[in-house]
């Protein structure tokens, strides 16, 4: 079964970790919901 992860938040935070759990796992769908108009895209 395919894994997820929802991440509730784009800002500092929210993108460091969606990067850091890809690189862990590859094949991990994640989500980000972010409740404001922009995600940080430094990480
Ligand atoms: C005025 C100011 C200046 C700063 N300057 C610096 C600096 O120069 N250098 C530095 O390193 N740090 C600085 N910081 C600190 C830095 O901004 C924070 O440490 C960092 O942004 C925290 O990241 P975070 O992901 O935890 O939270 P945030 O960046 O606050 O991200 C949280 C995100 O979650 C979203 N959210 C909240 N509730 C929901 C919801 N229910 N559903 C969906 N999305 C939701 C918000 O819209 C937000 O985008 C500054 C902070 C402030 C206030």
């Amino acid at each position: 079964m395919e894994k997820r992860l929802v991440i509730i938040g784009g800002g500092a935070g929210g993108p460091s970790t969606a990067a850091e759990a890809k690189r862990q796992d590859p094949s991990l769908a994640v989500t980000i919901l972010e409740a404001g108009e922009f995600v940080s895209y430094a990480a």
